[in-house]
């Protein structure tokens, strides 16, 4: 296939290990096999968790890992004016809701219920504010309580109709509209989400194949029912099997040992540790 454009997707919350170094390759090899384009985004959203001397280090590793991304890099805090712009489309279609839950509220409703269904990201909300009436939300907003925004799952359900999504390896999967139930498309401490960023960036950047850990695979779920729901394109998936360390654990960023500054400094050569972010 001519013509693909894949990305790789960091948050730059700590340094990239083995497990990135993986996922860059592959999506990087697969432009490459494709002729076509590979883009690099920072994810930077979360201004409380990202920090900029992580954005640097990200082009330093990628750089001297030797992999060659298209100069333009999307960062996604310069561009919160686009994600506002498709939260007001979901306004307007009226698939979101304010939700004024905290966290600790969440919980003790799922306790009074009994038990909850779990989706990837922890126990389904259990819908309380999706029953408040206008009144009661006006009242709440007038009153200054802080609200993120949900997205109503059987609404979009009702919508979109029967959804599928194609990934390289698994082939064609039917969409699940409610299996992660009503998640957050706009946090209270920012006017988005990862799920909305994530699937607005895809479309502004013209990606045609998805690359990422298969850790996203739920994911994808939710990401495919925002494309319907804002009219966007539905790109390809390829999600990739996860790499392992020698005991059998996910690389995180706080195992600070196999991060790719780590064994750059223990003196392995770009070639080696490309070899050792393999599969
Ligand atoms: N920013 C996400 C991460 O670092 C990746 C998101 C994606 O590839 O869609 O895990």
């Amino acid at each position: 296939m001519t013509g693909t454009v894949t990305r790789f997707a960091p948050s730059p919350t700590g340094r990239l290990h083995l497990g990135h170094a993986y996922s860059a390759l592959f999506a990087a090899e697969i432009a490459q096999r494709d002729g076509g384009r590979f883009l690099l985004r920072i994810e930077d959203i979360d201004r409380t968790r990202c920090r900029p001397k992580f954005e640097v280090a990200i082009i330093e590793d990628l750089a001297w890992l030797g992999i060659e991304w298209e100069p333009s890099v999307r960062c996604q805090s310069d561009h919160m004016a686009d994600y506002r712009e498709a939260l007001d489309r979901l306004r307007n279609r009226g698939v979101v809701y304010p939700c004024f839950c905290t966290r600790r509220d969440i919980q003790r409703e799922i306790a009074r219920a009994g038990a909850a269904p779990h989706g990837q990201e922890g126990p389904i909300y259990p819908g309380t504010c999706r029953h408040l009436s206008e009144d009661e939300r006006a009242a709440r907003m007038t009153g200054g309580h802080a609200f993120a925004l949900r997205l109503d799952a059987a609404r979009a359900r009702d919508i979109c109709g029967p959804l599928a999504f194609v990934d390289r390896k698994r082939g064609r999967v039917d969409v699940d509209p409610m299996r992660e139930g009503d998640v957050v498309v706009a946090r209270k401490d920012i006017t988005t989400s990862y799920h909305l960023a994530v699937v607005v960036d895809d479309a502004l950047q013209g990606v045609t194949c998805v690359t990422r850990g298969e850790d996203l695979l739920e994911a994808t779920h939710i990401h495919r029912v925002l494309q319907c729901l804002l009219d966007l394109p539905a790109p390809e998936y390829a999600h990739h099997a996860l790499l392992f360390d020698a005991d059998g654990k996910r690389f995180a960023k706080r195992d600070k040992a196999k991060t790719i500054a780590a064994l750059r400094e223990e003196g392995y050569a770009p070639a080696e540790v490309r070899k050792m972010a393999q599969r």
